[in-house]
């Protein structure tokens, strides 16, 4: 399909172009994990027909309120259902017991699926019935499958979704209600992960996996764009991301990069990536200055960040360094006291992965790596609804 926004994709690793007709996944050179793809625009179209005036004016209370940064040709392919546009909370109950009143919570419970998961999803789904698919597959520990698999159902296509057996129950009732086709694996999300890419290969789906299929950054990054529109086009000093295969992390930098690009910002945050102590090769990698992470045996009760093989890794690690960042890791018993601070003292509910970028925040207050005067994001990426296990 032809297309006047999107310039070229471009490999992480060795910067070849391709036209976006030319290539559906990874780089022909190198490959899945160093050869992920970067969707470039023409940021010149995007200038013309993105402006601050045009969105102060618009009445679309989602993320397709950013439609000419979005790698969309058929807008009639788009879904109704909601993603994005989510609350940036300024929560003074909680501002003024942690002594931050520069902090903001951006809670993406209230997404179609109840996580961040549907900003790629809503996405995917476009891409997949402008490509004709006649399928979609996933991987996933839980959340990007309930979230395809709500997308298809809307769009009519069939949905194969590979979890772990350990998927948590409502994740689980997400997927059957949906009617996805469920793999469940008796292994981890990283072995479902590489089951789920031959089955796509073999019967010609859609591959809906993170790190693979460029265009689901795209939808990533849409929490970048919302921060700073609800910022008042300010730019926050420190965001804090929780990090599995990375795609999050990396989606937010793009989308601040993109903002940049088009002449709405003139800065950027440090993004801070925060892993789970028991699933941190990211962690590792960057405490030894490393490129790329070595492959962990991982175990955390934050199951939707519990990744061995981090899928994004080369760009999670980039979008780390670039900003000037840092990542690191919290226990598994801050998460829990995360979640329940955050939700006695907000009323804000999250799943355990959210409250890891939570946990992180307080860490870092706790050891005095944060001022008072400094203006914070904390991704609040998924409902509490969805793992109650560590909570009850
Ligand atoms: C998927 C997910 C993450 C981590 O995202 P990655 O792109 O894998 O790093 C964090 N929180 C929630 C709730 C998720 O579903
Ligand atoms: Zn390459």
């Amino acid at each position: 399909m032809k297309n006047k926004k999107i310039a070229y994709l471009q490999c992480v690793t060795c910067k070849k172009q391709y036209q976006a007709d030319e290539i559906k996944y990874t780089c022909s050179v190198c490959g899945p994990v160093h050869g992920t793809l970067d969707v470039i625009y023409d940021y010149r179209y995007v200038k013309k027909h993105l402006t601050k005036e045009h969105l102060h004016k618009s009445g679309e209370y989602s993320h397709w309120r950013y439609l000419p940064l979005l790698p969309v040709f058929d807008e009639q392919l788009i879904q109704p259902l909601k993603v994005g546009w989510t609350p940036l909370y300024h929560h003074k109950r909680i501002n003024s017991k942690l002594k931050l009143p520069l902090l903001f919570l951006k809670d993406d419970s209230g997404n179609v699926t109840a996580s961040y998961k549907d900003r790629a999803s809503s996405v995917a789904i476009v891409k997949a019935l402008e490509e004709k698919y006649e399928g979609i597959g996933a991987a996933s520990s839980g959340n990007a499958g309930a979230s395809i698999a709500a997308f298809a159902a809307s769009a009519g296509l069939p949905c194969y979704i590979f979890v772990p057996e350990t998927i948590p129950e409502p994740k689980l009732a997400q997927l059957q209600a949906y009617g996805a086709q469920t793999m469940l694996v008796k292994g981890t999300y990283d072995e479902a992960f590489d089951l789920c890419m031959k089955e796509c290969a073999k019967n010609n789906w859609f591959n809906r996996n993170t790190a693979i299929n460029p265009y689901l950054a795209e939808g990533k990054k849409t929490g970048a764009l919302e921060i700073c529109e609800q910022l008042n086009w300010d730019v926050p000093d420190l965001v804090f991301v929780p990090v599995g295969d990375g795609c999050i992390l990396s989606g937010i930098w793009k989308g601040f990069k993109d903002l940049n690009e088009i002449g709405f910002i003139d800065r950027f945050p440090q993004l801070i990536g925060v892993q789970a102590e028991g699933s941190a090769p990211l962690v590792e990698a960057y405490q030894k200055g490393l490129h790329e992470a070595c492959e962990k045996n991982v175990s955390t009760i934050a199951d939707s960040i519990c990744v061995g093989y981090p899928r994004d890794q080369v760009k999670a690690l980039r979008a780390i360094h670039q900003s000037g960042g840092i990542f690191i890791s919290v226990s598994d018993e801050s998460i829990v006291a995360s979640i329940r601070f955050l939700a006695e003292n907000s009323g804000i509910f999250v799943e355990p992965a959210a409250a890891a970028a939570f946990a992180g925040m307080q860490l870092m207050l706790e050891n005095e790596k944060i001022k008072s005067s400094q203006k914070i994001v904390v991704m609040l990426t998924g409902s509490g609804l969805k793992d109650i296990r560590s909570i009850l």
